[in-house]
């Protein structure tokens, strides 16, 4: 097992955890871009949105649903944020292992970078 989230859930690599149940496990970015960066990562390896199959409907329905319970953990529900998945080089994923990134605690800018 190579995937470097994989780790992260078996806890071989330690995360500071913002969230976890049975199918998800949330943490903070090691190298946050926005005051609020957490991770939302499925136990489930899957390498990128490309890989979503139709079984894994629900599994994308509660990694929104996370990042909404941890939005509103962290206050900026209101405010607004951010809730991206980059898929691919020219995208900049680098952990080949679907995440969604929940961003806020700051206005984001459009269209990205
Ligand atoms: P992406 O570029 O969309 O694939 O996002 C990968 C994210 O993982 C980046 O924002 C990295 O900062 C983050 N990251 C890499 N290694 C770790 C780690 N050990 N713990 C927490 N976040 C990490
Ligand atoms: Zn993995």
């Amino acid at each position: 097992m190579s995937c470097l989230f994989c780790k992260i859930i078996a806890k071989e690599i330690p995360s500071k955890t913002a969230y976890e149940d049975e199918h998800l496990l949330a943490f903070e970015d090691l190298n946050p871009q926005a005051p609020v960066h957490i991770l939302i990562v499925p136990k489930k390896h899957i390498s990128t949105s490309l890989d979503i199959e139709e079984e894994d409907n629900e599994l994308i329905g509660r990694m929104f649903r996370a990042a909404n319970v941890i939005a509103k953990e962290k206050g900026i529900a209101e405010r607004g944020f951010r809730t991206v998945m980059n898929c691919n080089r020219e995208a900049g994923q680098t952990v080949f292992h679907i995440h969604l990134h929940l961003l806020g605690g700051r206005a984001m800018h459009w269209p990205p970078g």
